[in-house]
């Protein structure tokens, strides 16, 4: 992995820093418990010592109190001594006991609870009737709101409103003190422009060239507009990078970023997504404002499938309104902006052929630069690049280990340097060495090498003789894919041995290459019974192979004689509902010509294999004895392939590099551990 890898994901400069988290949400209860704790302290007459009922007779009658107040709504009464009776040494002791702050003069001082209010009224007359009038007290009534049961009511509303709040911001993952619900709907974009660069430049970007070009045109568009206005030309809205998975979509938008020179947004499809209904739209809306006040600039929506994805197609009717609504809002605001407004966006994704077609439509997306998997020559930059940070042994050719890795992505190639450089620490290397590349790639293939999995000599030996097979049929078939190894080291779960292939860089394919490509993947089943009398289970990925081959020949590419030129390929074809478009006849014709075609293929193998009987056992031997032969191995067995057409590897290395299991030549070339950037002669010389 290289570097720069760290920057940008967890650290996304155009965001404000994440606070940690409860910090604020603990004062919150601390300060709720707080005021709860202040309400029962001041909040309720609870404070003031109780009397009994006689108490309160012997209090009236010796003429003590100065006033009652008669809280109606609480069935009690509050009672306020004369300054006299305070003095008075019966009531002083008890009072001071049972005050905080000190006897207030003022009152009241003491409290009764009334049965009712009513038969309190009444008692109370009664006993005045013992008193002369003027010294009788009058009786004051009062409504008192108890803060104490007010805020058991409303407090308990309040705290679950607090509850809600937090859950809310949980959910949206808001974070600082502002209360980030209310940003719901703005923009999860990450800008990056002068101050917050992004470290990746071009040159980490191997191979890919016409991809390269593509975008540093548009950043050209951005910084100069009118170099191509002037001629009546029109910029761009937007351009999709299309590839598989790991081919360096990502890498590429973010080389962009740190060499375009204009403020640069980036975020991904899902970023749009949330639960909340509206909220994909609002965010589009206003990545848009944001993205035309910092014009010129560039848009970057990585993964855009994830909300780009074709509308009403295999799906639930009605399921997925949301993602409908934020889709068609972005279709407004591509449209919505002039082109001149300096904006120019780009995507990336790896199922365009799931993308609603509005997207692909001229004036929006309107240029797909595809980004396929890298040929021998960009696998060779990619491994450059890769290699660069990595301690090499001087043997460790960047050409050789790109000819051994057909098929692989960028990201499997910085997978495989990675794996090389962890495997050579364990075995206390001071540098990477060839080996270890070779253990990796092997790893990467198929799951961890398993040197330890038991297998017993007799399955080993068909093994060799089923993977020989494959070699030997390879060799001696016209059309086939030139041998790059073949080996009988288990790997993985499945896979017992393999051989591996160099495909030539090639779209299109005659009946004469499928077929032979199909009497190859029979080579391993046609040995089996030609040495053993016997076949086994291993051959089942080569049978799963021939088969869909088969199948396509006849029912797709129109390639048999029986069922003629029809294609029953429907690249419209919604999801689920999958019909025959062809009649049971038909479908019986199908099978037969099918039948036929891996009967005839498997026949022609055998007696392919039954001719080299010999070379079969040579390399089946050699085989079980080295355990991994390359092609020059096979050269010395079993002599040069009959069809010398100079494979790609060949025509890229010019044919400098024949015999690539042998020791190193010291041509000053090789011993270069991966110049600092991939030599542009190198790239040029590719096919
Ligand atoms: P995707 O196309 O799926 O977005 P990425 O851009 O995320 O793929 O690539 C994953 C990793 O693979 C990159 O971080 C980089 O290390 C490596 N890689 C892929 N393509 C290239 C390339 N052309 N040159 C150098 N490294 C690459
Ligand atoms: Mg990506
Ligand atoms: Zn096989």
């Amino acid at each position: 992995m290289s570097a720069n890898e760290n920057h940008t994901k967890d650290n996304k400069p155009g965001m404000p820093p994440r606070h940690p988290r409860g910090n604020y949400q603990t004062w919150i209860i601390i300060a709720t418990l707080g005021f709860i704790l202040l309400l029962m302290y001041f909040g309720n007459s609870g404070e003031l010592p109780a009397i009994t009922r006689s108490e309160f007779e012997t209090m009236i009658e010796s003429r003590d109190v100065k006033r009652l107040v008669l809280i109606k709504n609480q069935d009690v009464v509050e009672i306020t001594l004369t300054p006299d009776a305070l003095n008075n040494a019966k009531y002083k002791e008890r009072l001071e006991k049972s005050s905080r702050f000190g006897v207030n003069p003022a009152g009241p001082h003491f409290k009764m609870k009334v049965g009712s209010v009513d038969t309190f009224i009444s008692d109370y007359r009664e006993l005045n009737k013992k008193i002369p009038r003027n010294e009788q007290v009058d009786l004051q009534f009062e409504e008192r709101s108890d803060y104490f049961s007010l805020f058991l009511n409303w407090g308990f509303l309040l705290l679950i409103l607090i509850g809600f709040w937090m859950l809310m911001r949980r959910m949206t993952g808001g974070a600082g003190p502002g209360g980030q619900i209310f940003n719901i709907g703005k923009s999860r974009a990450a800008l990056f422009d002068a101050e917050n660069k992004v470290k990746v430049t071009f040159q980490d970007v191997a191979g890919l060239d016409e991809a390269k070009e593509e975008v540093q045109e548009i950043v050209e568009f951005l910084k100069n507009p009118s170099k191509f206005t002037r001629l009546g030309g029109k910029i761009p809205k937007g351009a999709l990078l299309v590839g598989p998975p790991g081919t360096g979509k990502t890498l590429l938008a973010k080389a962009v970023a740190g060499e375009a020179g204009v403020p640069f947004f980036s975020l991904s499809g899902s970023d749009f997504v949330e639960m909340f209904v509206g909220v994909g739209a609002a965010r589009v809306r206003d990545l848009f404002k944001q993205a035309k006040e910092k014009a010129p600039c560039i848009v970057f929506i990585d993964e855009i499938d994830a909300i780009g994805r074709s509308r009403g197609r295999g799906q639930i009717p009605g399921a997925n309104d949301e993602r409908e609504n934020t889709l068609n809002s972005l279709l407004v605001e591509m449209d919505g902006f002039a082109t001149d407004s300096g904006v120019i966006i780009l995507a990336a994704t790896n199922r365009p052929d799931v993308l609603d077609a509005a997207l692909l439509r001229p004036g929006r997306f309107d240029r797909q630069i595809s980004i396929d998997k890298p040929d021998i020559a960009g696998r060779e930059a990619i491994f450059k690049v890769h290699l660069k940070p990595i301690k090499l042994d001087p043997g460790v050719d960047a050409k050789k280990l790109a000819a051994q890795t057909p098929g692989f992505a960028g990201a499997d190639i910085a997978n495989v340097c990675n794996e090389a450089a962890l495997i050579a620490a364990r075995r206390d290397k001071q540098a990477v060495d060839m080996q270890d590349f070779q253990d990796a790639i092997d790893r990467v293939i198929g799951g961890l090498e398993k040197k330890n999995k038991i297998i017993s000599p007799e399955e080993k030996r068909i093994v060799a003789y089923h993977e020989a097979g494959h070699a030997v049929a390879g060799w001696f078939l016209e059309h086939a894919d030139p041998l790059v190894k073949v080996s009988i080291v288990p790997r993985g779960v499945a896979a017992l041995g393999y051989a591996q292939y160099l495909p030539k860089e090639q779209f299109l394919y005659q009946t004469e290459q499928l077929l032979d490509e199909m009497c190859m993947a029979f080579g391993g089943r046609a040995a089996e019974e030609i040495v053993f009398g016997k076949i086994s289970t291993g051959a089942l990925s080569d049978l799963e192979r021939i088969t869909k081959m088969a199948y396509s020949m006849v029912t797709i590419y129109g390639m048999n004689k029986e069922i003629g030129n029809l294609s029953f390929y429907d690249s419209k074809a919604s999801e689920y509902a999958f019909q025959k478009p062809y009649s049971e006849a038909t479908a019986e014709k199908i099978d037969r010509e099918v039948k036929r075609i891996v009967d005839e293929c498997y026949e022609r193998t055998k007696k392919l294999l039954l001719q080299h009987r010999q070379h079969l056992e040579a390399v089946a031997q050699e085989l079980l004895k080295k355990e991994i032969l390359f092609q020059n191995d096979l050269e010395r067995l079993i002599g040069k392939r009959p069809f010398d057409k100079p494979t790609t590897y060949q025509q890229f290395t010019n044919g400098s590099e024949q015999k690539p299991a042998t020791p190193q030549n010291n041509s000053p070339e090789k011993n270069e551990p991966a110049p600092a950037e991939p030599n542009p002669g190198d790239i040029s010389s590719k096919p």
